[in-house]
């Protein structure tokens, strides 16, 4: 049980003296859930600790970067080598050829790769990439799927974005949303009307092949191979954004998984261990238009930095080793055999909708949802309720009902039996 939030509570008012909202990613300030969010201070496998000594059973493990649990002996072992030897060189080094060529090796149709910072660099790029290779200028998303903070991009996105109402943000200039369309998921007719009418000027189609950041809105296979063949007849590229999905739902992401192959792939989190990496990725054709090759620019101080690189690479090493994703299938599994039974007993629907070992709440009847519109909005407020009950019994979960829950290596069964336990506890409370 939680004891006190005293520390976490003053550095959250120094916090916001000195950084906007007191934090420097906006769905961590707890705005969808209300209190204050603990200040976290070490991790452990599946355990983290806050300031003031309160200990939880996470599953949000960094919003998905810890697919081994935080702290990885492996892991830890790899980086402090790698920090031991210097922090950056601005220069080639050896970790970044290993990491592209374990990438390479991983996913399909991927042939060249560019490793960035973040996630956000690593679509952001992608879709210059794409614009420069094709030689035009608009670019489709989905409603409900998020893809970083770029300009293009901020167009009526989901995560924080979803949670604070706001279909777009200020800042994003008019010009540059209008060259971006907006479609809503799981609807082939809108595709097949919209590529009839603009197809020939799309430069790219960029997707999370599994959206996982408007609740997890599974896709259908007919879907995804749709829209594959509609981008492959009207030469536009179809670009998989796996930031999530890559090396967590299976060694070679979505498109192992539906058997679909993109001509871009976007990568992050899972491939940087918990440290800032991001990646891009596709055919050599395409990849040579990038500088300094070709004439789309792209580049970074600390791409291909040798300490992330170490953590990436220690991360990729261990999940093919111990069948990483057999295995977090299983625990998956597991998960779902667990929370049967109490979600059977809840006093409002809920469903867990699940893909490997990421998972989420759907908090309203009937089959989960394909697309964000079909989202109930009430479930936020249920999930207010979820959330504090699970968090006062030491379960951190994502503050906001639209965010996914990941499982990690480090998980145990026992682990996910005392889930269940703070679950059960919770939902007979919040009637
Ligand atoms: N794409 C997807 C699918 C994501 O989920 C995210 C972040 N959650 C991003 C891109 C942006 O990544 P980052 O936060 O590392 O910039």
């Amino acid at each position: 049980m939680k004891q006190s939030n005293e520390q976490s509570a003053g550095l959250f008012a120094r916090a916001n003296e000195v950084i906007p909202g007191g934090v420097n990613s906006p769905v961590r300030a707890f705005r969808a859930v209300g209190g204050t969010p603990p200040f976290i201070s070490r991790g452990s496998g599946c355990r983290i600790e806050d300031e003031d000594g309160n200990q939880y059973l996470d599953f949000v493990g960094s919003w998905g970067p810890l697919i081994l649990g935080h702290a990885h002996p492996e892991v830890m072992a790899e980086i402090h080598e790698a920090v031991d030897r210097g922090t950056t060189f601005g220069a080639p080094c050896r970790a970044e050829v290993e990491l592209a060529e374990r990438i390479v090796a991983a996913y399909p149709g991927i042939e060249q790769v560019r490793c960035v910072s973040s996630g956000t660099e690593a679509v952001m790029s992608a879709i210059r990439l794409a614009r420069g290779a094709t030689g035009r200028d608009l670019i489709v998303k989905f409603s409900g799927c998020y893809h970083g903070h770029a300009d293009h991009l901020l167009v009526a996105a989901g995560s924080g974005l979803a949670t604070f109402g706001e279909p777009s943000s200020a800042g994003v200039p008019g010009p540059f949303a209008s060259l971006t369309r907006v479609l809503p998921l799981d609807d082939e007719e809108g595709l097949d009307a919209f590529f009839q009418e603009f197809g020939d000027q799309v430069a790219a189609v960029v997707i999370e092949p599994l959206p996982a950041n408007n609740g997890l809105l599974i896709q259908r296979r007919q879907y995804l191979e749709r829209l594959r063949e509609l981008t492959r007849s009207h030469g536009a590229l179809l670009v998989f954004d796996e930031v999530i999905s890559g090396f967590r739902v299976a060694r070679g992401g979505c498109a192992e998984l539906y058997g679909i192959t993109p001509d871009l792939a976007t990568f992050g989190k899972v491939i940087g261990g918990g440290m800032p990496v991001g990646a891009f990725g596709g055919r050599r054709d395409v990849m040579q238009h990038l500088a300094p090759n070709g004439p789309v620019y792209q580049a970074g101080t600390l791409s291909g930095n040798p300490v992330a690189m170490a953590a990436g690479l220690a991360t990729l090493e261990v999940l093919e080793r111990e069948d990483g994703w057999r295995r977090l299938e299983d625990l998956g599994m597991a998960l779902e055999e667990a929370l049967a039974p109490v979600l059977d007993a809840a006093p409002f629907p809920v469903s867990l909708v699940r893909t490997g070992s990421i998972f989420w709440l759907s908090l309203q009847p009937g089959p989960p949802p394909r697309a964000a519109e079909a989202i109930d909005g009430a479930a936020a407020d249920r999930y207010r309720a979820l959330f504090s009950g699970l968090q006062g019994r030491g379960v951190n979960m994502a503050p906001s009902a639209y965010e996914v829950g990941f499982l990690s290596l480090a998980h145990r069964r026992s682990d996910i039996a005392a889930f269940a336990t703070a679950l059960a506890e919770t939902l007979a409370e919040v009637e």
